[in-house]
């Protein structure tokens, strides 16, 4: 019977065949990584058409800036440092333990399993492969169902760029990604909603598979009086409107000093109509993913609304959208938003931007301290200080000063959540590391002081209080 399971673990049987006859050296896994930067070129134009589609409508631009360049530049990094991330590292030993000689090397895992999320369909899988691949692992990986296209694109890829025993893709539901986080795998790299999370994380429970999860959260942007507000909001407002506000870090609603929201509704209307002059038609304003989506997005604002907030639609020309143009979500503005509306209870997802009003820098910070960690922080201030003082009193899984998004994009920066936005973090050298193990090797010598260690301790007990005395020096 060919279930998901079956087939599943006969691919992983296949893979993990393959690594036991011998992990991938550096100069393989150099030439897997130049082989899927040739495999994206191939198929960039049918990568764009396939995000488009599956969005019903993906601006290219953003395919290329915050999908394609990253991959790339992802791919150049690895390659380029790969030699010294795999270099023998030797650390000093104990003076009990001299002359023995110590080093550590970071070894494969073996078969890694990648579990993507729609929203960045062709980032998030492969970028996570990229890593696992540089550690020099085999790699399975699970697109989203939800951008299935994308999905069957990122298949043909992978079948042109690798060994099917070396690097494999497997499409299909949910049932399909339930499936796969049951498997034995040596690791499992999961992004997506932190409701999925636990059961992924459930699942490779059952089996001790080590999980890194990338998962989503409400991340606040924080502008201080000081800062200057067209600046900050430039900012705030391009990312969340990239991809529509559909980006894990994308900032989920705002922290403004009371008094300043008139001003802030109308230099937010001129930025965004500089942005986008309209929105039905024009090829820049991404799409809603799904019908499902776009109609929780609408449940949001009308539950806010019913609940008292002041509902600002800023989207430029048109009044309001007609759903025969799209799943457009024109970008929106909420003021006066309280913890009894769903839209400050759940990740939003789109382009709806709560701004909440505050009187003092405590008053914010303890706003945001009350609630779960979030995965992205963004504090806009040139004020040193106060920059330490807000770094120091909160947690997150990253943040940016001054701007949003681009912590994600450093090569030698960790990216990864904290408590309920994941665990783990991948990117550059630690994305080589959490798909490695970091194995200590310990070498004795011919002639070697531990020989002392050992029965009829009644004659060697003056060693022990020796070592005892040096040691609680
Ligand atoms: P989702 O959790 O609904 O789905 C993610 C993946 O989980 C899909 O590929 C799906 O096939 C799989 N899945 C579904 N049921 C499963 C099960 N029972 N067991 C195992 N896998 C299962 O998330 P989504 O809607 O695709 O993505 C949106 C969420 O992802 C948001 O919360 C967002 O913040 C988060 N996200 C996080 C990051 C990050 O890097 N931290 C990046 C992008 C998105």
């Amino acid at each position: 019977m060919n279930t998901p399971t079956t087939s599943l673990q006969a691919q992983l049987d296949t893979m993990r065949a393959a690594f036991a006859r011998g992990a991938p050296d550096r100069r393989q896994r150099q030439r897997a990584l130049l082989g899927l930067a040739r495999a994206l070129r191939t198929h960039q134009e049918a990568l764009l058409q396939a995000v488009d589609a599956d969005f019903g409508g993906r601006a290219h631009a953003e395919t290329l800036l915050l999908e394609l360049f990253p991959l790339h530049d992802q791919i150049r990094h690895a390659r380029r440092h790969l030699r010294g991330w795999m270099r023998r590292r030797r650390v000093r030993s104990p003076w009990f333990l001299l002359p023995a000689k110590a080093f550590y090397e970071y070894q494969p895992l073996g078969v890694a399993g990648i579990i993507g999320a729609w929203n960045y369909p062709i980032l998030l899988t492969l970028g996570p492969a990229i890593d696992a691949i540089a550690a020099g692992n085999h790699v399975m990986i699970k697109p989203s169902e939800l951008a299935p296209r994308t999905a069957t694109v990122i298949a043909r890829i992978v079948d042109d760029a690798f060994a099917p025993e070396q690097v494999a893709c497997v499409n299909g539901g949910a049932d399909v990604a339930a499936a796969f986080s049951d498997l034995r795998l040596d690791h499992l790299f999961f992004t997506g909603s932190t409701r999925v999370g636990h059961l992924v994380m459930q699942a490779a429970a059952r089996n001790l598979t080590p999980v890194t999860l990338e998962l989503g959260g409400k991340s606040p942007a924080i502008i201080h009086d000081s800062f200057d507000l067209e600046r900050a909001l430039a900012r705030i407002l391009t990312a969340k409107l990239m991809n529509a506000g559909q980006t894990c870090v994308a900032p989920d609603y705002v922290l403004l000093p009371a008094g300043r929201e008139a001003e802030f509704e109308a230099l937010a209307r001129r930025i965004v109509a500089a942005m986008y002059p309209g929105l039905a038609g024009n090829a820049d304003y991404t799409h809603i993913v799904n019908d499902a989506h776009h109609a929780r997005l609408l449940a949001l604002v009308d539950d806010a609304r019913a609940q008292g907030a002041r509902v600002v639609d800023i989207g430029p020309g048109e009044e309001g959208v007609s759903s025969a143009q799209g799943r457009i979500v024109p970008p929106t503005l909420l003021f006066g938003t309280t913890d009894a509306m769903q839209v400050m209870q759940e990740e939003i997802f789109g382009p709806l931007l709560p701004v909440v009003s505050y009187r003092t820098l405590d008053e914010a910070i303890a706003y945001v301290n009350d609630r779960p960690r979030p995965l992205a922080l963004y504090y806009f201030d040139d004020h040193r200080g106060r920059q330490d003082e807000v770094l120091a009193r909160t947690r997150s899984g990253g943040v940016t000063l001054n701007d949003c998004l681009y912590h994600l994009a450093q090569h030698n920066l960790p990216f990864g959540g904290v408590g309920p936005s994941g665990m783990g973090q991948y990117h550059g050298f630690d994305g080589f590391v959490t798909f490695s193990k970091k194995r200590p090797v310990m070498v004795q010598r011919r002639l070697a002081a531990t020989a002392l260690l050992r029965a009829p301790w009644a004659q060697r007990q003056w060693l022990l209080n020796v070592m005892l005395r040096i040691a609680s020096r």
